[in-house]
């Protein structure tokens, strides 16, 4: 079967890659739950990745996510992200990557464009709509840094509980799956939205790639059970 994709990948014109929390994991990224340790033992992430829970409690909202920036930090992006973002630089816009990840390894790996559905935990955005006073440069270190003239605050540009995705970057993705010849579907279960919705509506041929089964395998047109890691770099390879 591996050959088979392999030559889909050869053929394709336009390939769409979609990951999930699989892809990150064989990494070692800490989960949620993992991140739940010490001092933060006591607090549900559910509770505290809220726009709710920061308005209620900045800092502490704040700190729990300087806290798994550093964990993340630690974390290096695998072969599998490594062999996604080469392509990309062989094959300059044939490849649309899209990630649920919001720890920034397929960017750390060098993949141009990536389309990060729940956003990046590296990057921050103003809680409020900024005013022409809010430069996020010259915002006021702190916890969270905030502007000095309307106290605007700094979040995570992270998508929380309860918030839409963010609308430009669901369109880009819809506008890929809907144009691809391949679409392979990296480490995620398919369950969560909008996983299953873009994989459904892709207009070419469906990869599941996953070390164990996933709700997509019925429709996908194939299915490799294994890591991205060791799968991505054979089937990418030139
Ligand atoms: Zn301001």
């Amino acid at each position: 079967m591996n050959e088979q994709v392999r030559a889909w990948v050869r053929a394709a014109r336009h390939i769409v890659v979609l990951t999930g929390a699989g892809m990150s994991a064989e990494s070692g990224v800490p989960t949620f739950r993992d991140a739940q340790t010490g001092l933060w033992a006591q607090f549900d992430p559910q509770q505290l990745a809220t726009e709710e829970a920061f308005r209620a409690n900045p800092s502490r909202v704040w700190d729990w996510y300087a806290f798994r920036r550093e964990m993340i930090i630690k974390v290096e992006p695998n072969a599998g992200h490594r062999a996604l973002a080469a392509f990309a630089r062989r094959h300059p816009g044939r490849l649309t990557l899209i990630t649920q990840n919001v720890d920034g390894l397929h960017q750390r790996a060098g993949s141009p464009g990536v389309l990060a559905l729940h956003g990046n935990i590296f990057e921050d955005k103003w809680l409020d709509t900024p005013k022409s006073c809010c430069n996020a440069h010259a915002a006021v270190a702190g916890s969270p840094p905030y502007c000095d003239r309307c106290g605007n605050m700094l979040r995570p540009n992270v998508v929380w509980f309860g918030e839409m995705l963010p609308v430009e970057i669901l369109a880009a993705a819809e506008d890929a799956a809907r144009a691809c010849d391949l679409m392979l579907v990296v480490g995620t279960s398919g369950v969560v939205y909008p996983a299953a919705g873009l994989a459904r509506t892709a207009a070419g041929k469906v990869v599941i790639i996953n070390p164990e089964p996933t709700d997509l395998d019925d429709t996908a047109d194939a299915v490799l059970p294994g890591k991205a890691a060791e799968l991505l770099p054979q089937l990418l390879e030139d």
